[in-house]
């Protein structure tokens, strides 16, 4: 049996979206190993304290869910999380590991991968199989070309990235869940669990919101902001940003999308007066709709958008609002 392992994962007492992007990932791979006649089975891994509630549902998507119960993971600990996995993966040989490209896979899977002496590729668009071989699709120079990569060996780790595959429907029936003990040996010395630092007080998590309005340098002057802050709270949404607003300290870091700012997915992505570039577009894959208003034809953002407006953002912002709030009064 040739088994794909993915690790949940989650936060403050709720699984990450990105768990189930793993499962569909890890689903699709053991579907084509069984097309091949490979027998692959779906295995989801949970490590935690007081995790029932999440093998339960980790259940619906997977084969069979391994839950490690340990105090020192009830909240993430990489060299915690690393020891575990380690144990499981060298106990049970899987044919691959998926993690989520996440802060927390980032942290772990290298140094995983290090301790096994694994074949590793990270920031992963896509993996497959074929014959037996596993590659991955990563993006390289910031996302404007991509790079299909060989996984040498036995050992194979691949960090996924978030939104770069369907959701999973549930199954009929549900896989067992599997209680393992935890293989920790001793405290883990060096990384502590102190808290979770949250976007500071009164700040707004861009990442939560189905919809996101995005200004960008084409605003010109910072007391423009509110044309397009107006448009966001018509629209129930809130307001986002590129990366020259913050540099200018015209919004704050926590608005930022970007590769150096936060990867957003909501319904609707509204960008008001940015170019695209692709340090920009590449955090805003996962999201349903994207509508872009740029003055300029040949904008790159116009590439990515579904719904593209092309004109001055001094007259359309204002015009589209103020449709917005006829439609919703009614009127
Ligand atoms: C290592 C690195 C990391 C980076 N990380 C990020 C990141 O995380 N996020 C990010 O956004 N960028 C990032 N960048 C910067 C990125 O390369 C671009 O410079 C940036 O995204 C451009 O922002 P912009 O689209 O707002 O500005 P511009 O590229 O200047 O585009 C402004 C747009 O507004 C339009 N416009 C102007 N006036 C109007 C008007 N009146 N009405 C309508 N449209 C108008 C213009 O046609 C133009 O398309 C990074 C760069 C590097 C090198």
């Amino acid at each position: 049996m040739k088994e794909i392992l993915v690790l949940a994962e989650h936060r403050k007492g709720e699984l990450r979206d990105i768990t189930l992007d793993l499962l569909a990932r890890g689903q699709q791979l053991a579907d084509k190993l069984r097309a091949q006649q490979a027998e692959g089975e779906l295995t989801a891994v949970v490590l935690g304290q007081d995790v029932g509630t999440f093998a339960d549902t980790l259940s619906s998507y997977a084969d069979r869910v391994l839950v490690v119960e340990e105090e020192a993971m009830r909240a993430f600990n990489s060299d915690a999380y690393q020891e575990a996995l380690a144990h499981l993966i060298k106990q049970r040989r899987p044919a691959i590991t998926l993690i989520g490209h996440t802060a927390f896979g980032i942290d772990l899977a290298p140094a995983l991968a290090t301790s096994l002496d694994a074949a590793l590729a990270t920031d992963c668009i896509e993996v497959d199989v074929e014959g037996g071989a596993f590659t991955a699709v990563r993006p390289a120079y910031g996302g404007k070309a991509r790079m299909s990569v060989l996984l040498r060996g036995d050992v194979r780790i691949a960090t996924i990235q978030s939104g770069s595959a369907p959701s999973p429907s549930p199954r009929a029936t549900r896989g067992e869940i599997v209680s393992i003990d935890s293989p920790l040996a001793g405290e883990i010395a060096y990384k502590k669990f102190l808290e979770y630092a949250d976007t500071s007080a009164g700040e707004i998590d861009i990442t939560q919101s189905d919809i996101v309005v995005a200004v960008g340098r084409g605003i010109g002057d910072p007391k423009n902001i509110p044309i397009v802050e107006d448009l966001a709270s018509a629209l129930g949404g809130v307001l986002a940003c590129s990366r020259p607003v913050v540099d200018k300290k015209w919004l704050p870091k926590a608005r930022q999308v970007g590769i150096s700012g936060k990867t957003v997915q909501p319904k609707l992505y509204l960008a008001v007066g940015i170019s695209g570039a692709f340090q920009h577009v590449s955090a805003i894959k996962g999201a349903n709709m994207v509508v872009a208003i740029n003055k300029d034809p040949k904008a790159p953002i116009f590439r990515v958008a579904d719904y593209g407006i092309v004109g001055d953002l001094f007259t359309v912002v204002p015009a589209l609002r103020e449709k917005i709030l006829k439609a919703k009064s009614g009127k």
